[in-house]
């Protein structure tokens, strides 16, 4: 046998009640008495995101734990649960009942397969404080019989490579020994609505999957830059849009064609101007859009000069024209690690494809990095933003991504943009 133990792989089925899945709360639990409502939201996107995954599913509550079960096979579960915000680990378990022997018969099934010498340790928690043995003991007992059984396997308590974890309810008790990590976070919808702009690049869906970390439940605006660029970035924002409400109760994708009032900027004279009052007219159409998505907030990939717009006068200078707080989760993050996130999450491929992106449009060969508000006021006062805004809230379609799994309705499907 090869030096490197192997660790039992999870099993699907064990004891009299079978596989499930345990949910470790995450945030909530530091919570003290709105924690219900916590919960009951993580429980409503739990439902929401096992949704379709082909079989009855049941999820229950024990003290900071949700577990889940159903008709289905456990890798399914574990997938749907994974991508919900909330839980700080996703682990496979078995449960059986609250009976010594059938507790010790589950546990000695887990261990049944470890090749070569491995090392454990059972840790027993007791919800249930009336059972007739202490943690430690079941331990030790359980601990005991696996070692009669397997005579490779050592008991480890400082590393083990295995942990198999007893967690003791009234009725049931859970063996688990695999933790997946979750997205940890607090659940969506608690913190608000917010409405996100979303490029097609990489930042923006970075920026909305950690807005939706802070429990803000999350639509779309995207800009394009019709009539005169091609719909190319209009389909990247339907699929990261798509991508993103996995994580979430879906958001709808609002899509403006800006080409028009771009023009009217560029003719008004804006100059090195042109890229930030671009992004003023964003945000305050984004303003008027958020009162109509029920928003408090707007949130932006921006992080603090990472581009010539992103200096901190630009910001202010956009901040200005928004009527709603712009959040900026990603202000501090480095573009590698706003990638490396955008892989982990799955929006980086859609990211990277090529688009034609309404910002490079009329774009100056050297943008201001020091936007002056008198100047800007300036060159808006040629045009009326207001009118602008009403004009562009009018164009505005509304998309319905849907999530990835659903096969897309005849509502969900990309329409040809304007
Ligand atoms: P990203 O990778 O998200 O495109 P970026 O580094 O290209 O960001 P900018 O193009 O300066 O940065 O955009 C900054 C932010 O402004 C974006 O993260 C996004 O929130 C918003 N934004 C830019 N262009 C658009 C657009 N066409 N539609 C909606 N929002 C946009
Ligand atoms: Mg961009």
């Amino acid at each position: 046998m090869s030096g490197k133990p192997s660790v039992p792989a999870p099993r699907t089925t064990s004891g009299p009640y079978g596989s499930c899945v345990l949910l470790k709360h995450g945030e909530i639990f530091l919570k003290g008495r709105n924690r219900h409502r916590f919960t009951e939201r993580l429980h409503d996107n739990l439902r929401l995101a096992l949704r379709g995954i082909g079989g009855s599913t049941w999820i229950k509550t024990a003290q900071n734990v949700t577990v889940l079960g159903g008709q289905v096979p456990q890798e399914a579960l574990l997938e749907r649960a994974r991508r919900v915000i909330g839980f700080n680990s996703v682990e496979p378990a078995v449960r059986v009942p609250s009976e010594l022997d059938a507790i010790t018969l589950a546990a000695l099934d887990a261990l049944d397969g470890p090749r070569g010498r491995v090392t454990f340790a059972v840790r027993t928690k007791r919800r249930d404080k009336q059972f007739p043995l202490t943690s430690s003991q079941v331990d030790a007992h359980i601990g005991a019989r696996i070692l009669a059984r397997f005579p490779g396997l050592r008991v480890d308590l400082a590393r083990p490579e295995v942990t198999l974890a007893v967690e003791i309810d009234r009725k049931e008790t859970y063996l688990s020994w695999q933790r997946l990590p979750g997205l940890s976070g607090l659940p969506v919808g608690s913190s608000g609505r917010a409405l996100v702009l979303l490029s097609g690049g990489y930042d923006s869906p970075v920026a909305a999957h950690r807005a939706m970390r802070r429990g803000l439940a999350c639509d779309f605006v995207h800009f394009n830059g019709a009539p005169y660029t091609n719909p190319s970035s209009v389909y990247k924002a339907y699929a990261l849009a798509r991508e993103l409400n996995r994580y979430q109760p879906p958001g709808a994708l609002h899509v403006i064609a800006l080409g028009k009032a771009q023009k009217q900027l560029a003719v008004a004279g804006a100059g090195r101007l042109q890229v930030v009052a671009q992004r003023r007219l964003m945000v305050r159409t984004a303003s008027a859009l958020a009162a109509r998505t029920g928003a408090q907030a707007l949130v932006t990939g921006d992080s603090l000069g990472q581009v010539a717009s992103q200096t901190l006068a630009n910001l202010v200078a956009v901040d200005e024209a928004a009527a709603l707080p712009v959040l900026r989760p990603l202000i501090g993050w480095e573009k590698q690690e706003i990638i490396d996130e955008a892989r982990a999450i799955g929006t980086a491929e859609i990211s990277n494809l090529p688009d034609e992106d309404c910002c490079s449009l009329l774009a100056p060969p050297r943008v201001s990095t020091r936007a002056g508000l008198p100047q800007l006021r300036s060159v808006e006062k040629r045009l009326d933003p207001e009118d602008m805004v009403e004009a562009l809230l009018d164009s505005a379609q509304v998309l319905r991504p849907g999530v990835d799994e659903e096969a897309p309705t005849a509502d969900d499907r990309c329409p040809t943009p304007a």
